[in-house]
C-alpha cells in the first residue's frame, strides 16, 4: 500500500512510517525482526505525515517514541480515526456510487484492531537524530501534501524518503497544497543530491523520475491556473483538466479533481478547512468511469454486515 523503511545501526532501528492496517504491521515486525539483535530495537518511528496509510499501524509501536512535525497534528484533526474509517466502511451500501469505490479502494483492510496513536514528538524545521552510528536528517517540508510533510535523509548513503510528497506510477493527490508548496519540497528533495529517493507510493525512484514528476505537477498547475484565470468554477474546471488528461498513462486520474479542488481552495483564498471525504467523493462524482460496478466479497470483512 505505502513505502516503510527501516533504519538499523549497532542495535537501534528506526522506522519510517508505519503500515495500514494491524496485520500487515505485525508482517513488518517479524520480517524486522529477522535483522535486528532484539524484537524492541525498534525505539523510534517517524511519520512523514499524518494519512493513515503511513501512521495507523503507531498503535503497534507502544514502547517507541514518535516522531513528527508540530503541523502534522493539524492534519491529525481532518484525517479520520481508524475507528471512523472502519465505521464508515461498516456502513457502506453498494448501491451507492462512492460508498462502492469506498469499498474497491479501503474494503480490503481491517481497521478495527487499531487505535489514534499521536505523536509522542514533534519539531519544527529540522532534527538530526542518529541511529547507532548512521546519521538520519528529518527535514520538515510542508505544508504541501498535508499540513505537516517531513522527508527524511540518510546524508552518508544518499537516501531520501520523501513520504507523499512523491508518488510513481499514479497520479498524486495533495490534500494542502498549494501545488508550489509540493514542487518547493521536491526541490529540497533535488537539492540534497540523491541516489536513491524513496517515495510514498510506488517503487523506488532516481533524481530524474522526480524531475519528470514536477514537470507534471508543473504542467498541471499552469493549467488549474489558466483554467481558474478564464473564470471558470471548480467543478468545470476539473471537467477541462480531467478530459485533457484522459489519455495519462498514470493510475487513478479521478485525483486530478483533488488537484484542482487543492489548487482553487489557495487561488480563492478560501479560508475553510479541507474536507477530505467530500473531495474525495467530488472527484468520484466528476468520474463515473473510475466506479467498479461491483464490490469483490474479499472487500466486505467478516465482520460486516
Ligand atoms: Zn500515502
Amino acid at each position: 500500500m505505502a513505502n516503510c523503511v527501516l533504519i538499523a545501526s549497532d542495535g537501534d532501528a528506526l522506522l519510517v512510517d508505519t503500515p495500514y492496517t494491524a496485520s500487515l504491521t505485525r508482517s513488518l515486525i517479524a520480517a524486522a525482526q529477522r535483522v535486528l539483535p532484539t524484537p524492541a530495537s525498534i525505539s523510534r518511528v517517524v511519520n512523514t505525515h499524518a494519512n493513515g496509510d503511513h501512521a495507523y499501524g503507531n498503535s503497534l509501536f507502544p514502547h517507541a517514541d514518535i516522531i513528527s512535525t508540530d503541523a502534522n497534528l493539524d492534519h491529525l484533526c481532518l484525517e479520520p480515526a481508524p475507528e471512523q474509517l472502519q465505521t464508515l466502511l461498516d456502513n457502506c451500501q453498494e448501491e451507492k456510487p462512492f460508498d462502492r469505490y469506498l469499498l474497491a479502494h479501503f474494503g480490503r483492510y481491517d481497521y478495527s484492531e487499531l487505535s489514534l496513536t499521536q505523536p509522542s514528538h514533534t519539531f519544527t524545521g529540522r532534527l538530526e537524530l542518529h541511529v547507532g552510528d548512521t546519521a538520519v536528517e528529518l527535514i520538515e517540508v510542508g505544508p504541501a501534501h498535508t499540513a505537516g510533510d517531513l522527508i527524511v535523509h540518510l546524508p552518508d548513503s544518499g537516501v531520501v524518503c520523501t513520504g507523499d510528497i512523491l508518488f510513481i506510477g499514479d497520479v498524486p493527490v495533495h490534500w494542502a497544497g498549494p501545488l508550489s508548496g509540493v514542487l518547493d519540497a521536491c526541490q529540497k528533495v533535488l537539492d540534497l543530491k540523491p541516489a536513491v529517493i524513496v517515495p510514498g507510493h510506488g517503487p523506488l525512484a532516481r533524481p530524474a523520475d522526480l524531475r519528470d514528476y514536477m514537470d507534471f505537477i508543473t504542467a498541471v498547475r499552469e493549467h488549474i491556473h489558466s483554467l481558474h484565470a478564464q473564470g471558470l468554477d471548480v467543478q468545470d474546471a476539473s471537467r477541462a483538466l480531467l478530459h485533457e488528461h484522459r489519455h495519462t498513462r498514470l493510475g487513478l486520474r479521478e485525483r486530478l479533481a483533488v488537484l484542482t479542488s487543492t489548487e482553487y481552495r489557495h487561488l480563492n483564498a478560501d479560508p475553510h478547512p479541507v474536507q477530505l471525504l467530500q473531495l474525495l467523493d467530488s472527484a468520484v462524482r466528476l468520474t463515473p468511469d473510475c466506479v467498479p460496478t461491483s464490490v469483490p466479497a474479499r472487500h466486505r470483512a467478516p465482520h460486516r454486515p
